[in-house]
């Protein structure tokens, strides 16, 4: 049986009070929210925080508003609630496929979008108990100095395993970060950078507060596709997510986000001057997909065939621009 290890434990009642805890102690310091991943990772010993902060009483971390066409999405809002609000599921459908996507319900009950975002990064050689990586020498993410998948590498390569990272990327949301010296705001995609040691630009000390999805992204119309092992539990293996602006007869943008392959989502580049004007045709999205092929590169970081998860990339891709215009999967 895998144990928990001895910490101090705070549930501050306000922002301000958690902020200040955090402050007082940022290396030392672990956030919790639903406790979905950070508990399992504690038992592994892969965080060994003196104090856990449990955000659980954060009101102000609640709730899902709409105001002036935009979403505003509380950290603490939790994945069964972002994939059964009817807004949502009227305006950003991908956002909520994906949050009902993750994990059982039994997660999706406890676990929360702020979580969702800051999720550890994932690894065959990461995941494991204590002995068992210590057996191996352990790896450069956690007490070791080598990367078991590419050995030469100077970067953790874990994969990023969040389904609702690549819808936010995809509908181009923003991300409000709190510190006990103040707010900043910045775009889903500048939010991830490509290490998987820590693969945010979150600073010890700062809380993922809410998520914006803008008014912007009204009318644009989205899908999420997630290939994994088992149809219910399992991580995803694989995820696309697409959105798009116009018709089936006259695109006017797209983005692709690629996502559970490495270290953060990957928005596919150079799409617009391949569909701006043009009808979304089984030629064009044959060419879609082609490129996010040659822009994607899985790494045998999970336990699955990496050249079998890229050869899916543009099955993928094609299924999620195939529902766009379409009632439901393609
Ligand atoms: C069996 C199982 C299957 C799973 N399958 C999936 C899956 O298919 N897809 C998927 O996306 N996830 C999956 N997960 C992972 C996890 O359940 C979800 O990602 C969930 O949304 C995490 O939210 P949480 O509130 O429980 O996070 P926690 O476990 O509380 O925290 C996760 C991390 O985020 C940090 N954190 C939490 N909230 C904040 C905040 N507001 N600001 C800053 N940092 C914060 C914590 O410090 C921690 O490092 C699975 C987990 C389990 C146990
Ligand atoms: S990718 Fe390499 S460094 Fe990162 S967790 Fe896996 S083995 Fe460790």
């Amino acid at each position: 049986m895998l144990t928990l290890p001895a910490f101090a434990w705070s549930r501050p009642a306000t922002l301000e009070d958690a902020l200040a805890l955090l402050a007082a102690d940022p290396q030392g310091c672990l956030p919790v929210a639903g406790g979905t991943d950070a508990v399992p990772n504690l038992k592994h010993r892969l965080h060994t925080p003196r104090r856990i902060v449990h955000l659980g009483a954060l009101a102000e971390l609640r709730g899902v508003r709409e105001s002036g066409g935009a979403f505003e999405l509380g950290a603490l809002v939790t994945l069964r609630e972002l994939a059964a609000h009817p807004g949502l599921r009227a305006s950003h459908p991908a956002l909520a496929t994906a949050a009902g996507l993750v994990a059982s319900p039994q997660v999706r009950a406890m676990g929360t979008l702020g979580g969702n975002l800051c999720l550890d990064t994932r690894c065959t050689y990461y995941n494991q108990s204590f002995f068992w990586r210590e057996a191996l020498g352990f790896c450069l993410k956690k007490d070791g100095t080598v990367c078991h998948v590419v050995p030469q590498g100077k970067r953790c390569v874990a994969a990023h395993s969040s389904d609702v990272a690549p819808v936010l990327l995809a509908l181009g949301a923003e991300v409000e970060i709190a510190s006990a010296s103040g707010r900043r705001r910045l775009e889903a995609d500048a939010f991830f950078v490509g290490d998987g040691v820590h693969n945010t630009v979150l600073a010890p000390g700062e809380l993922v507060t809410r998520v914006t999805v803008p008014a912007s992204a009204r009318g644009l119309v989205s899908a999420y596709r997630k290939l994994r092992p088992r149809a219910s539990i399992d991580f995803p293996m694989l995820s696309v997510a697409v959105a798009a602006r116009g018709s089936a007869a006259r695109v006017e943008s797209l983005r692709v986000v690629v996502g559970a392959l490495g270290a953060r989502p990957k928005l596919v580049g150079g799409l617009d001057p391949l569909v701006a004007g043009r009808p979304l045709d089984a030629e064009r999205i044959a060419a879609v997909a082609a490129v996010a092929l040659q822009q994607c590169r899985p790494l045998t970081n999970i336990p699955y065939d990496a050249d079998w998860r890229h050869a899916m990339v543009p099955v993928q891709v094609s299924r999620a621009l195939r529902e766009l215009w379409t009632e439901g999967p393609a």
